[in-house]
């Protein structure tokens, strides 16, 4: 099917990814989030297969984790909180200092800001499909119109501000995905506003979401393209939910647990873009992965558990986005895509073009 240029891959990765890339690759900091629209790319290096991995480990590239468990060990063994053993593993995949590495994601949290900051309520997507909703929410939400009250109505509001600006060509950051960008700055803006916390936290809370996508990202997958919405929104409910752990004083357990929910609530979750465009039901869906992610870290830190290992929910997802048809990955041909009304915008926009 067709799509509009440049609309539906950037920022994703899903061209590495429908290589078939073996469970645990190497996983960088890059590849769990990029900024698009300022040059840098998505992933430096992209592996393929297990005798890649090898040869770029052998060349001195640096092979991540391929489970929580791992990163939880580590710490245990070293010493760290979770986050810290996400930036010490950064360093040394991109041999940087400390301080290289946290100027370098605290970049991408400004990225986050700006892009949050630079909405624009009256500006709409080529296709006429997105734009002027995050607009109606920030209204409805100063008003005190939102049943779900302030804080959630805030998330809302953000996520669909940014899935908005990304339907719209602006810039935003990739977290992992473009089609999930909303999700994280959604839960750590909001969070940040409601308690405070000092960019510093923020930071380090966006090491633990980074290191969660990188497990994800080599266990699983993080594209629709690859394993259905569960991938991309899935994933980014994930990463946001042991991002919101840890700023509410959570370790390294509540951070995972959090993170598994987040994911099992979205496990199944069908990618069914309408005419191929990363709009319907993108933009929206941002919102359920970012209230999911809070809910989930509410959860976990009240001592909730998840009965199945984070990891082996990990792997569940994985399963489920190999199971799943083309036609609910990606491919807009199905579900949504594939309704009366979803043919009928597709064949509108292909007569308009
Ligand atoms: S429906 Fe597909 S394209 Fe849209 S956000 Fe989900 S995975 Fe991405």
């Amino acid at each position: 099917m067709a799509r509009a240029p440049g609309r539906d891959q950037q920022g994703d990765i899903s061209e590495f990814e429908v290589k078939g890339r073996p469970f645990g690759g190497a996983i960088t900091l890059r590849e769990s989030m990029a900024v698009r629209g300022c040059g840098q790319s998505v992933m430096e290096i992209a592996l393929v297969t297990a005798e890649e991995a090898a040869m770029l480990f052998s060349k001195g590239y640096y092979v991540m984790y391929k489970s929580m468990e791992q990163i939880l060990r580590q710490g245990k063994a070293a010493g760290c909180p979770f986050w810290e053993v996400v930036l010490l593993d950064d360093c040394k995949e991109r041999n940087v200092t400390r301080g290289e590495s946290f100027a370098t994601l605290a970049g991408m949290y400004r990225a986050m800001k700006e892009a949050d900051a630079a909405y624009d309520g009256g500006l709409f997507s080529a296709s006429g499909l997105s734009g002027g909703d995050g607009q109606k929410l920030e209204k409805a939400v100063r008003e005190g119109r939102m049943l779900c009250g302030g804080l959630i109505g805030t998330v809302m509001e953000k996520a669909v501000k940014m899935g908005e600006s990304n339907a719209c060509m602006k810039r935003i950051v990739a977290a992992p995905t473009a089609g999930a960008c909303g999700v994280l700055p959604a839960v750590f803006l909001a969070l940040e506003a409601e308690r405070k916390f000092p960019e510093e936290k923020m930071v380090e809370a966006l090491y633990v979401s980074v290191g969660i996508g990188g497990v994800i990202a080599g266990r699983a997958f993080i594209a629709g393209a690859s394993g259905g919405c569960q991938a991309e929104i899935g994933s980014a409910s994930a990463m946001a939910a042991g991002g919101a752990a840890y700023l509410m004083g959570g370790g390294g357990e509540e951070i995972v647990h959090a993170a598994a929910m987040a994911m099992k609530n979205l496990l199944g979750l069908a990618c069914d873009p309408v005419a191929g465009l990363v709009e319907v039901p993108c933009v929206k869906r941002n919102v359920i992965g970012a209230v999911n992610a809070l809910t989930s870290a509410d959860m976990a830190m009240a001592g909730i558990k998840s009965k199945i290992p984070p990891d082996e929910v990990i792997d569940a997802m994985r399963s489920i986005g190999t199971a799943m048809p083309p036609c609910v990955r990606e491919t807009g041909q199905g579900g949504l895509a594939a309704t009366p009304t979803g043919v009928q915008i597709m064949q509108g926009l292909s007569e308009k073009m």
